[in-house]
């Protein structure tokens, strides 16, 4: 399998959109990638107009949440040239979901190419203000009709784009959640599968009516260590060490971690991946070297932490203004992304 069969659509939205005043995942350009998989193999691969699709209510992936995602984004540098971030991690960390959740692996090469067609035919849609991307989700989900619990014989792999505005990146309020788990050893964290966001739904609502933006999830057997913020890595700086927890079965190896952590290490700073306890941030915020907090993911690269909340105390943390690392990394990131800055780890992939 390697041709894309193309049907454009006969109608653009596109006129419809207020570049200007898009919200985040609402608003989907005119085409969508999709393939299928049955017979034992992935097949009838096409880019064809967004569409609705129509489904048994006996679709397995209602039922029994056997489906995945990624996000990534496409945007224009400073030499109008459109590009994707670090592409193959994503669709690598899809087939490693894809492993979990006994769905057929795809071939990562073919996916690429595909995505790279999907994002030309639809470049109208790709954002030119400054900060502003085009926001890309694969999903693939399982498509047997069928009630009862087993792997299913047919999938369905998507990517659909969104095009969405310089991300708002107002400073959180985070809480420290020590009765609700995310995810716990041997279980599904280190996989983006759909039951891990709905199961956080309820603690975070919890946390929102006090008054937080989100969760700080705890390890699910002590409740001691912190493992994610949100749907997002997170990381310390204490003194002069940058610190996040270790990315095993029950944290979600984000790729902006990732890259965070290699321009970190590329500038010569401390860099550690190991348990981080709650006890060890209290502490250092208590002798005033806990120097910055903030999470990382794809929507918004860097996400500043301004204030913890635990056991009913609220921790105000540094003025984000004076954060040196956290500052420059999500600049260093921007100027690579923008291509003002050098791509030295080969992260920039060309769409045409
Ligand atoms: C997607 C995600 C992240 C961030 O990953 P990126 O690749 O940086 O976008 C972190 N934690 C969870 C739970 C996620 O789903």
């Amino acid at each position: 399998m390697s041709t894309i069969k193309i049907e454009l659509t006969k109608q653009s939205k596109l006129q419809d959109l207020d570049l200007e005043n898009i919200v985040f995942g609402r608003e989907f350009s005119d085409h969508m990638f999709v393939m299928d998989y049955y017979d034992g193999q992935w097949r009838d691969a096409r880019i064809e107009p967004f569409q609705n699709i129509s489904v048994s209510p006996a679709f397995l992936s209602l039922h029994y949440a056997q489906s995945i995602f990624e996000g990534l984004k496409a945007f224009y540098t400073q030499n109008d040239e459109i590009v994707l971030f670090r592409p193959q991690a994503n669709f690598s960390r899809l087939n490693k979901s894809a492993e979990r959740m006994c769905i057929p692996a795809f071939d990562e090469a073919f996916a690429l190419e595909a995505l790279k067609k999907l994002v030309d035919i639809d470049k109208a849609w790709v954002p030119k203000v400054k900060g502003a991307s085009l926001y890309i989700r694969p999903l693939i989900f399982a498509t047997d009709e069928f009630v009862g619990v087993k792997p299913s014989d047919s999938y369905r792999f998507v990517i659909f784009t969104c095009p969405v505005n310089k991300y708002y990146d107002a400073p959180v309020k985070v809480k420290i959640e020590e009765s609700f788990t995310r995810a716990c050893s041997g279980g599904v964290g280190y996989s983006k599968t759909a039951g891990n966001y709905a199961s956080s739904l309820y603690p975070t609502k919890l946390a929102q009516k006090e008054g937080f933006d989100q969760l700080i999830w705890t390890d699910g057997k002590e409740h001691k260590y912190i493992e994610e913020s949100g749907t997002m890595n997170l990381m310390v700086k204490i003194g002069d060490t940058l610190i996040t927890p270790k990315a095993g079965d029950t944290i979600l190896a984000g790729i902006t971690r990732d890259s965070v952590l290699k321009i970190a290490r590329d500038w010569g700073m401390k860099v550690e991946e190991r348990n981080l306890a709650v006890q060890e941030v209290l502490d250092a915020h208590a002798n005033g070297t806990l120097l910055e907090v903030f999470g990382t993911g794809t929507a918004v690269t860097i996400c500043h932490i301004i204030a913890i909340g635990y056991r009913g105390k609220m921790l105000e943390l540094p003025p984000i203004a004076g954060r040196e690392f956290s500052n420059k990394v999500n600049e260093q990131l921007a100027k690579i992304r923008l291509g003002s800055e050098k791509d030295k780890f080969g992260w920039i992939e060309k769409v045409s």
